[in-house]
């Protein structure tokens, strides 16, 4: 059986910290589907959610078992809409570990047949945040090097 991966997130913006994920996802998965969606803790988005979806899509287009969606749903029902059995995410430190384990504990309930598969952040990538990008896009400094595509 084909296994496949759901990688979501709110991509305000996708980093190239998430790109490293998802390219070492692929030696553990046959299919990667990264899904942006909305994520309530965080309301009003940076980035323009079709902004994003088109970037990715750009970052990926060589990659034919890499698919980018939107969604605004529960992750685990649309990881089980979409066959996914397996559901990706990165660690960077122990406050995305926090998080990430408070998420899991809740997907799996959800989604008993959903597996979350953790990803240690590459160090190169482990201080790049979406957040920290917003904060220097805002005051026009240059984000080039933290994103995979050309904004
Ligand atoms: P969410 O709003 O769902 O937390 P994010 O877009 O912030 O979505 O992050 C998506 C996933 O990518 C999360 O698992 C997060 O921990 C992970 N991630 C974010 N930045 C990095 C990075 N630099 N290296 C590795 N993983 C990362």
């Amino acid at each position: 059986m084909k296994r496949i991966a759901l990688f979501p997130g709110s991509f305000d913006p996708f980093t190239k910290g998430h790109e490293d994920i998802v390219l070492r996802g692929l030696k553990l998965f046959d299919e990667i589907i990264v899904a942006i969606g909305y994520n309530s803790g965080k309301s009003v988005r940076y980035f323009e959610i079709e902004l994003m979806l088109d970037c990715i899509r750009k970052t990926f287009a060589g990659y034919p078992n890499i698919k980018v969606v939107t969604f605004s749903e529960l992750t685990a029902e649309f990881a089980r809409k979409n066959g996914a059995q397996y559901l990706l995410r990165g660690l960077r430190n122990t406050t995305d570990f926090e998080y990430e384990n408070s998420i899991a504990q809740v997907n799996r309930y959800l989604n008993a047949e959903l597996e979350s598969v953790f990803l240690i952040t590459s160090p190169q990538f482990a201080s790049i945040s979406s957040s920290i990008i917003r904060e220097v896009h805002r005051y026009k400094g240059d984000v080039t090097s933290f994103l995979p595509y050309k904004l």
